[in-house]
């Protein structure tokens, strides 16, 4: 077992007393599995009528030294975000982080994934993430099937967050289902952009793309489909949250009084969690990415949501822990 197997084993035990009563874990590998909680591979959390399932498809170090990706954050925004995510802390100032997707999963069964990780050795993340991803052993693990999936969520056309959405003989992984992208993103593409061959065009002779405009209702949790959206049911919904691209979205779960806000790229280190006024160096417009990260934080903050983020080395995270790591009003720049 490396160093950094040995510390997820000991930070699962510390965190073995935060998951209890919030999720239980479904699924892990090896003695990993049997000896702690937190390095499974699937770990579960309940929304009223939805089943929201952390996915982990790989983990690694970044390339470069964390500073150099976050110019802006200060000693004391590291200090706090070391706080809230010490494993993203790795040797020589690297960056270590999970490359997670998520799948929600709702009454009969349906299943909705957001974002399909990094993909199989050769996929166009391979040049700088550690491929090859795990997601179908992951899903398999987490006893879903492809045809469970009637819905896929690209929160965004990076190599990271796509590349299972085709297999390594680029045909869809998931034929039923449509893959919702805002149209903004797609139109942002360069013509010799990796995405738009690797897959947005085989989704599209394949007729599984879906490009939307804006706020959708994905999923509504009431059978019969009510649309009461906060009722007894709950609903899954896509809120754009451009910046990090041109038009990335994330999805916000509410079921009964619990809010799950799967965040994609908003924020990819906890440093954006501690101080949201925090730039990362691969944002397409940063003062767009800001107000979007801005404005989502302070929401989930003011609605006790739970984060999902894709990044950060743990699954799941509520978003007032920003508040308890130092993270001031002030600093939301008049946020609510
Ligand atoms: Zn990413």
């Amino acid at each position: 077992m490396s160093g950094l197997d040995r510390r997820r084993v000991l930070r699962g035990a510390a965190g073995a007393a935060a998951l209890a009563g919030w999720g239980q874990v479904l699924a892990g590998g090896g003695a990993a599995h049997a000896a702690g909680v937190r390095e499974s591979r699937v770990i579960a959390r309940r929304a009223g009528a939805f089943e929201v399932l952390a996915l982990l498809d790989a983990h690694g170090p970044f390339p470069g030294k964390r500073q150099d990706h976050f110019a802006g954050a200060t000693a004391s925004d590291w200090r706090r975000a070391e706080r809230i995510d010490p494993a993203a802390f790795g040797p020589d100032d690297t960056w270590e982080l999970d490359f997670r997707c998520y799948a929600i999963r709702g009454p009969g069964g349906r299943v909705t994934l957001v974002d399909t990780g990094i993909g199989p050795a050769g996929s166009p993340a391979s040049g700088w993430a550690p491929v090859p991803g795990h997601l179908p052993e992951v899903l398999t693990a987490a006893g879903i099937g492809a045809s469970d999936v009637d819905t896929v969520v690209l929160t965004h056309l990076h190599e990271d967050h796509y590349g299972w959405a085709v297999g390594p003989d680029r045909t869809p992984m998931f034929p039923e289902a449509r893959h919702v992208v805002q149209r903004a993103e797609t139109a942002a593409l360069g013509e010799h952009d990796s995405a738009m061959s690797y897959v947005v065009d085989p989704l599209r002779a394949a007729g599984l793309l879906d490009e939307v405009d804006g706020r959708v209702r994905l999923l509504s949790g009431a059978r019969g489909g009510s649309g009461a959206g906060r009722g007894h049911g709950g609903a899954a919904t896509l809120v754009p949250t451009p910046g990090h691209t041109a038009g990335h979205q994330s999805v916000l779960v509410e079921g009964g009084a619990r809010r799950i806000m799967v965040t994609g790229d908003v924020l990819v280190h906890a440093v954006q969690l501690a101080n949201p006024a925090v730039s990362y160096g691969f944002e397409r417009d940063k003062e767009a990415a800001r107000q979007s990260r801005q404005r989502l934080l302070a929401e989930a903050r003011r609605t006790r949501a739970v984060l999902a983020t894709p990044h950060l080395n743990r699954a799941f995270v509520p978003a007032v822990e920003s508040r308890e790591s130092g993270w001031s009003k002030a600093r939301l720049g008049g946020g609510q």
